[in-house]
This record gives C-alpha cells, structure tokens and sequence, in this order.
C-alpha cells in the first residue's frame, strides 16, 4: 500500500478536533483537543472544531453543550467551528449530507471499483456469522456482492431493497505508514472484512465522513487517540480511492489510571465539567494535560499556556500510555491557587461560595468581605470547593467547640479556662487590634503564665475557630473581629467550667 502522506511539520498547521456528542467530554477527548491546540498555536495554524454526528443511534442531548462548555472554560478557542462558521462548512456531519458530499466520494470510489454496493438483508448477515462461527472463521462480510453489477443493485434498489456502500479491502495485503508519534508501522489487512462507508439512510459511517471532511477542510494533521490506528489501514484505502493526499497522523498514547487500568468513573472525575465543578483551575488542568504524553524536554512541570505551546512539538509526543496522577493535579492546583493574585483567586471562588457557604450568609456574597478571608486560606488550599469551608467560620455565631478541643496537651479544663480569661482581659482593651501587635503581647502571656506557647494559641484558636487548624491565629483573629472573637472566648471559658466544676 502507498505509504502517502505529508511527513514533516513545517508551516502553518490546520487541525481538528472532532467529538461525536455521544455524551459528556472525557478526560481523554479533552486532551486531544487540547494538543491539537498546542500544535495549531506553535505553528501559527488554525484550531477546527467539527461535529461528528452520523452515527444517529448513539447521540446524546445535551453532549453538544458539555463540549462547548468544557472547551471554553479550559480556554480551547476554535478558529472555525459550528457556531462560529468558517470557510469549510458545514462543520456539523449531519448538515454536510444534504450538500451529497459523501455520497459523491462514495460514487468515485465505486466508479473506481474500490467499493461496491450491497444489498444484502440483516438475515443474511447473520446466517453468514453464523456460518463462521461454526466453521471458526473470523467474523466479517464475505464479500457476496463484490460480483454483482450494478444494474442488478439498481433493481434491487427500485424493489426497495436497502443498499449501502462497503469498500473492497485487500485482505492478503499489508498498511504500511508513517506516524509522527510511532514512526513506521504496518498492520496486516486480513482482519479487516468489506466494511460499510455509506448506510442505506446516505449517512456515511466514520471511515468515510471524516476523510472526505478533513480533505474540504484542508487539514494538514490528524491527532487523534492511539484507538484509532487499527482503523488506518482502512482509512489509507479511502485515500488511495480517492486520489487524495493524506494527512500527517499523529496517534496519541491512551491515558491510564494508576493501576494501569482504562481511567474510568471510580478512579474518580473524568470529565472536564467534573473537573471544573470539583474545583480545579482551567489553567491547571490544562498544565497537567499537555504533561499527559507530551513532554517538554526539560523537568520544569508548571508552565503557562504560552511557554507550553512554544514548545509544543509531536516529536516530543510519547508513544507509551500516559498515566493519570491525580496527586500531581492535586499538587499543580494548589500551585496554581497559590499563583493566583488575590483578585482572580476571588473571582475563581465566588461561585463556589455562592455554593457552599451556609444558608444564612447573605446572597450574593459579599466580594469585598471574603476577599481578605480567602487571602488567608490561599497558601493552603488545593481547590477551589474548599473555599466555604475555609471561610465559614467567620460567618458562623457561635461555633460551641468540645471542652475536649480545646484543652491542649499537659493542661486541663481549669488551668485552660484560667489561659483563656488572661486572654480575653487582654483582648478586650488591646490597642490597636493588629496582627503583630497581638501576637507579640501573646507571647508574652504565654511566658507570663509559663506556658508553651504552642498550647496558649492553640487553645485560642479551637476556642474561636471550633478547629486545630486554621489559618494564622491573630489574622484570624482580626478579620473575626474584636466582638466575635470576645464572644467565643467567653462562651468557651463557660464551657470549660462547666467541664472543670
Ligand atoms: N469522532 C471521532 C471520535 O469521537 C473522531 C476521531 C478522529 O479524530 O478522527 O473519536
């Protein structure tokens, strides 16, 4: 088989990413997206958005808008798509078969005698599977109406027979083809039986839609998942029938999960919008994706989108499966969090907060308050969903923390309720009532009552934040505010005593 096809990268890239919206976008599908992104950005080429919508069976409502949504919130931006047109329309497959594209490359491969009309009935198909079962041949068309002519399907048709279009495969021969990202790679054709590329209904099936697609759309690469190289050898057929050059491959390595299985629902989210929702940063994933079988060839591992794509090249795409380390994207978040001015990180947060913080927090939420909240909690967060719970505390009235709580190590309800009432005289005349200020004269109380220091400010901190951990004591304090914090004071100490006796 001829082994056409543009191998180099050079020049400007036209790629394509081309879900069929068969339901929400996976991880995997996101990823591909994404390095034809990168491609299409490093080489100054253009990102095509298509629909591959013709297998009418297995559409899903509302996957359409999953794509969309999971594409722009990581920051995917199509040159040519659906919605926002382009040279080479129809970029929706269901609208290009009214336009009879597909039948006519169709026509040309069955003038050329590389595909043939059949009219064989579903009855048929099965006696034949069942034949090759018996026999322990491999499954497959028999290629019965390879013989016939077509004046013979004419009829067949005008009876009202139903005939689709299968292309004849040269079982004895071998593919032979190059691929950016496995180099030279042959597959036998033997397993490969007449296969369908028109249906009865004139819809094409994936083999022939996307070839006759790529080729009006001008396309110069196809990267796409490593579940589509088997397909090839069916796809260099097409090609050589009709006469047109093929596109540079690019098969990209499947992702694993981390017990090496296929990355499924309980290894947790898979898709972009759970993702978003469990709050991670667009960025961020985006970071890691293009780390997932792609490498930059140093060991620098957060990068922004810019650096990435200016070093984005298929030789650098890995043949091996990429595995899914959720620790690292956990990880990658947090620094991105950390990254964030205060500004953006607010506005990242909010819907979260609008979400999660209690009932009685008034809505909307109030920017200006919680931006010095999360300035506190942003060294530690990983997410974005731990937002609320982070801050909810300066919301609350009264916390009531366990006497158990807050009684540190080598002290009890009486010595502890003693700390806290020195506490609060403090507290309730110190002057100004600033961070510094007060942790200085903190610590003096503590040597004043010759206590470790560790266990004062601990027993302050479960008596006005309910937790052991918290953000930084006195900022806490502050942005608690003198009232607040008096208050949890005094209802801790009765706690106490009441422990104490
Ligand atoms: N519609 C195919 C899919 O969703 C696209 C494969 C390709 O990129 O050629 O997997």
């Amino acid at each position: 088989m001829p082994a056409t096809g543009k191998t180099a990268q050079n020049g400007p890239a036209r790629v394509r990413f081309a879900p069929s919206p068969t339901g929400e976008l996976h991880i995997g599908g996101v990823r591909t997206a994404l390095f034809n992104y990168l491609l299409a950005k490093n080489t100054g080429g253009q990102f095509i958005l298509r629909l591959e919508d013709t297998d009418r069976n297995r559409l899903v409502e509302g996957s359409i808008d999953s794509i969309y949504d999971s594409l722009r919130w990581l920051g995917l931006d199509w040159d040519e798509g659906p919605d926002i047109g382009g040279p080479y329309g129809p970029y929706v497959q269901s609208e290009n078969v009214s336009t009879g594209a597909y039948a006519a490359a169709a026509e040309k491969l069955i003038t050329g005698e590389f595909a043939y009309e059949c009219d064989c009935t579903p009855e048929r198909l099965e006696r034949v599977r069942e034949r090759q079962k018996a026999t322990k041949q491999a499954p497959g068309y028999d290629g019965h109406c390879r013989t016939r002519s077509r004046d013979e399907l004419a009829e067949s048709r005008s009876a009202g027979n139903d005939i689709v279009v299968r292309l004849k495969v040269p079982r004895t021969k071998t593919a032979t083809f190059e691929d950016a990202v496995r180099g030279r790679v042959s597959i036998k054709y033997q397993d490969i039986s007449d296969f369908v590329i028109l249906k009865s209904d004139g819809f094409p099936t994936y083999h022939l839609a996307h070839i006759v697609d790529d080729d009006a759309m001008k396309i110069t690469h196809v990267l796409r998942g490593e579940e589509w190289l088997p397909s090839v050898p069916r796809h260099l057929l097409i090609y050589e029938g009709l006469g047109i050059e093929r596109p540079v491959y690019a098969h990209l390595p499947v992702i694993l999960a981390e017990d090496k299985s296929k990355l499924s629902k309980r290894h947790g989210a898979v898709s972009a919008l759970e993702f978003r929702d469990e709050g991670f940063l667009p960025d961020a994933l985006f970071n890691f994706l293009a780390l997932l079988g792609w490498s930059p060839g140093h060991d620098k591992e957060v990068m922004d989108r810019d650096e990435i794509a200016s070093l984005f090249t298929l030789d650098r795409v890995k043949e091996a499966p990429a595995i899914f380390d959720r620790t690292k994207l956990e990880w990658m978040n947090g620094q991105y969090i950390r990254n964030l001015s205060l500004d953006s990180l607010t506005d990242a947060a909010l819907p979260f907060l609008e979400k999660g913080l209690p009932a009685h927090v008034a809505r909307p939420v109030d920017r200006d308050r919680v931006r010095p909240l999360l300035a506190m909690t942003q060294e530690r967060m990983k997410y974005l969903t731990e937002a609320p719970e982070a801050i909810e505390l300066f919301f609350e009235d009264s916390i009531s923390p366990a006497p158990e709580e807050i009684i540190q190590k080598k002290m009890d309800a009486a010595s502890t309720a003693a700390a806290l009432e020195s506490s609060l005289q403090i507290l309730r005349g110190f002057e100004p009532f600033e961070v510094e200020p007060l942790e200085a004269r903190f610590r003096e109380l503590a040597t004043q009552l010759d206590l470790k220091v560790g266990a004062l400010f601990g027993s302050i901190r479960v008596a006005t934040t309910g937790r052991r951990i918290a953000p930084p004591l006195f900022d806490t304090l502050v942005a608690l505010g003198r009232e607040k914090t008096i208050t949890r004071m005094e209802a801790a100490i009765e706690s106490l005593k009441a422990v104490a006796g």
